[in-house]
């Protein structure tokens, strides 16, 4: 019992999904006597759910998170977890099967009302106890709940993107890992390329364009309604592996993964277009300004974003309805590079 108490002290503890991760499975590896315990993250990609897993802790070993050499890929298709598909399927609280090898093996999806990002996965040489069975089932009823607190302080309540504070920590993180990298293209598809271009981040800040209009022509309600509706066309314009934020008031920041210059300009313009085209129920039609930079690990987050910063007002002064592409515009002599020392102005 004291050991599940310190378990449960230091899941509640965190403030951050990857360590309540690193906790969930430290409690269930040993309350449970596990072999190994692995947290999944279920990812749904056009209509077909992956699985990948995020963070692992096996007998004798640390809990770690889980490292993939291509950090853009959605994992395995669910279909190569015949027991955890069907379970998914049925909505049902758990699945196990016995593998060829003679490992038990456990499935405990997180329900959050009728969806399931992640699960957890417990394997066992033995068959497992009802006593584990319920202990574990409690550790992911507390994991449930306090994901569900993890993502309420992450998001913004209009919008439901994620907010300002988590836009910052996660922006460090990508920077802290490296900022851009070669992409683990296959051969036969980098040959395809011509010539080969370098996957890299991106950091994209999006403005509505004239939006006090809006306010004044409308009011607040039409406003916060536009406002919702564009962070919909977001969220169905960008990648299900980018992540979209609103920065604060009309403001919005996507962190583009792994993209070349060409696709990174083909998907913000996507959703440029798509905001353009699309008919506010009263409001009619609406735009947004975009400036976009590629992220580079050596340069602090106050630079990037000074740069995009740059970027949009010089598509805000150039008519609006428009991404532009800070390097673009600085190597055709149409912005000109701001030292760093001049950055704190920006945001
Ligand atoms: P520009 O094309 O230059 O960006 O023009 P703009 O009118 O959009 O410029 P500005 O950024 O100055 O105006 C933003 C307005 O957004 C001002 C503020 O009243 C409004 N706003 C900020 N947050 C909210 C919100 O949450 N809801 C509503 N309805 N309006 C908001
Ligand atoms: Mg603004
Ligand atoms: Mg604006």
């Amino acid at each position: 019992m004291d050991s599940l108490l310190k378990h449960m002290v230091d899941m509640t503890g965190h403030r951050d999904h990857t360590m309540l991760d690193i906790s969930v499975i430290s409690a269930v590896q040993e309350l449970a006597g596990a072999a190994q315990t692995r947290v999944l993250a279920l990812t749904r990609l056009r209509g077909q759910v992956f699985v990948r897993a995020r963070a692992v802790i096996s007998a004798g070993g640390p809990a770690r998170m889980e490292e993939h050499s291509d950090s853009a890929a959605p994992g395995e298709p669910l279909e190569c977890y015949p027991a955890l598909a069907a379970c998914i399927a049925g909505h049902q609280a758990s699945a196990d099967t016995v593998c060829d090898d003679g490992r038990h093996m456990l499935w405990l999806p997180i329900w959050i009302g009728d969806k399931a990002d992640t699960c957890l996965e417990i394997t066992n040489p033995t068959p497992y106890s009802g006593a584990t069975i319920q202990i574990v089932g409690g550790i992911v009823s507390v994991y449930r709940n306090f994901q569900n607190l993890l993502d309420y302080s992450e998001r913004d309540s209009l919008t439901g993107l994620l907010n300002r504070k988590t836009f910052d920590d996660q922006l460090a993180k990508v920077l802290q890992s490296g900022g851009d990298y070669e992409a683990a293209t296959p051969p036969g598809e980098r040959e395809r390329r011509q010539p080969p271009q370098t996957e890299k981040q991106w950091l994209a800040v999006v403005d509505v364009d004239h939006f006090k209009l809006v306010n004044d022509k409308f009011g607040h309600l039409y406003g916060d309604e536009v406002l919702i509706l564009i962070a919909n066309l977001m969220q169905s314009s960008f990648r299900a592996q980018d992540r979209i934020f609103r920065f604060g008031g009309e403001e919005f920041v996507v962190l583009l993964r792994s993209s070349t210059l060409a696709d990174a300009h083909k998907i913000i313009d996507r959703f440029r277009i798509n905001v353009e085209t699309h008919d506010f129920p009263q409001v009619g039609r609406i735009t947004v300004s975009v400036g976009f930079v590629s992220l580079n690990a050596a340069e602090a987050p106050v630079i990037i974003l000074g740069r995009a910063d740059q970027a949009l007002y010089y598509a805000k002064s150039h008519g609006r309805n428009l991404a532009c592409h800070y390097d673009e515009l600085v190597e055709t002599g149409q912005l000109h590079a701001v030292a760093s020392n001049d950055t704190a102005e920006f945001f």
